[in-house]
């Protein structure tokens, strides 16, 4: 089915709101199969009238979001019933449902609210949970051809609860009457190697354009994530031949980030981990800590800045840090291996780098880092990356890095 969403206000164009309806619709749309044809973002006013006037000419559902509040420039419902010449009334219920909800907040019921309370005729009215303003619902015939119109309000916590009270199950019935073919979307994780190397890995395997799926891809911190959206039977089957050919890459159903992956790997072998951070300022520990259960997989985590602290938590040797410097190979084992004896865990990660914008040598630029891993009954390792570029990106680079080179032992990769 062709699916089309304008979403409306003044706000996204001026760059002031970051349109995150349309994000959460196309996400959610998918995963019923549904793809979003074309998007169109437009200011408040009557261009809504015209777009909308074209949409219904070419899509079969169409989704507004915005302009529904009881303001002058909320007026994607007048533009609406303008359009397909409805009348708008008043809905008694809903004029009820309001003034009670407006007062429960201490606030009194003004008369430009009850121009929310206004249904086109023939539609239904979709309740919000989370606000005042309804949701609206319209199937129309035109030409022959069903079209469905749905208007949902702007604010992202009211949209999202009224898509999962009331669009998606209309949307899985209109689903279900149009299509007989059933569509899938399945999107699968994959860490420890580049867009490009995974891109031509699965090029090989699959022939997109021949199979009629419609497959991508799309970086992720820590990761790629690699889309396959068609007729459910053969994006099944690719599904299966990708996980086969790339699984000491593949993070897992349902998994769909890096330090999920390790919290849950960690959880089902009953082992543990800790951390000695110098250059990403526990960074690392955040993100494992993001992840519910980690409690009882995470031991410690240091942030040793300093090399004072270095020597003294971790049991560094000073000579080390003298004689290579607190950005070197020897010197990020030795946090590992401080680590892994002083928290008496399984594995432990260290990382020691120059994010800059200062402290570069000739002999390490910027950017330079070291990452170790020491693990219980192990030999420790370590490598070197260069990653050149800010602060903030550097620690999620090193991070993941970090984060991936645990992966590949706890997959007994190395
Ligand atoms: P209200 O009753 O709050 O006026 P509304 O349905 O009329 O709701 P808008 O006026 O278009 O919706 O938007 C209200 C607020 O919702 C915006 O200021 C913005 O913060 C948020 N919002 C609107 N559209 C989007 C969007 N596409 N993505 C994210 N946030 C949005
Ligand atoms: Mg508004």
């Amino acid at each position: 089915m062709r699916v089309e969403v304008i979403n409306t206000g003044s706000e996204l164009l001026l760059g002031q709101v970051i349109n995150t309806n349309i994000s959460f619709l196309g996400q959610k749309l998918a995963s019923l199969g549904l793809k979003i044809e074309r998007q169109t973002s437009v200011p408040d006013g009557g261009i809504i009238k015209t777009i909308l006037a074209e949409s219904i000419k070419r899509s079969e559902i169409i989704i507004v979001t915005g302009g529904l509040g009881p303001t002058h420039d909320d007026i994607s419902k007048e533009m609406v019933a303008e359009l397909l010449g409805l009348e708008l009334e008043e809905d008694i219920e809903i004029l009820k449902r309001i003034k009670e909800r407006i007062e429960s907040n201490g606030s009194k019921m003004r008369k430009i609210n009850s121009k929310q309370a206004l249904v086109p005729n023939g539609a239904i009215a979709l309740p919000n949970n989370n606000g005042t303003a309804p949701g609206i619902y319209l199937e129309q015939s035109m030409n022959g051809d069903d079209v469905h119109i749905i208007l949902l309000p702007g604010p992202p916590r009211e949209l999202n609860q009224m898509y999962a009270d009331s669009v998606e199950p209309i949307l899985k019935k209109v689903i279900r009457q149009n299509d007989r073919t059933f569509i899938e979307c399945r999107n699968l994780f994959f860490s420890g190697l580049g867009e490009s190397e995974l891109a031509s890995r699965i090029n090989r395997i699959v022939d997109c354009a021949e199979q009629r799926v419609e497959c991508g891809y799309c970086i992720k911190p820590g990761g790629i994530i690699f889309r396959c959206l068609g007729e459910a039977s053969v994006v099944l089957d690719i599904e299966t031949r990708v996980k086969k050919s790339l699984q000491d890459y593949y993070l897992g159903d349902g998994i769909n980030t890096l330090q999920e992956f390790i919290v849950k790997s960690l959880m089902s072998k009953e082992e543990s981990l800790s951390l000695a951070e110098s250059c990403t300022g526990g960074f690392i520990a955040s993100l494992v800590t993001d992840i519910p259960g980690a409690s009882g997989v995470f031991n410690i985590g240091h942030v040793t800045y300093s090399n004072y602290f270095k020597h003294r938590a971790l049991d560094v040797p000073n000579s080390l840090l003298e004689n290579h410097g607190a950005v070197s190979r020897e010197v990020v084992i030795s946090m590992a291996e401080g680590s892994l004896m002083k928290a008496d865990s399984d594995h432990a990660i260290a990382v020691t780098g120059i994010a800059g914008p200062s402290g570069g040598s000739p002999n390490k630029p910027l950017g330079t880092v070291y990452i170790g891993l020491a693990s219980k009954g192990k030999d420790t390792i370590a490598v070197k990356k260069i990653y050149k570029t800010d602060r903030i990106s550097f620690k999620e680079k090193v991070s993941m890095c970090a984060l991936d080179l645990l992966r590949q032992r706890l997959c007994s990769l190395i």
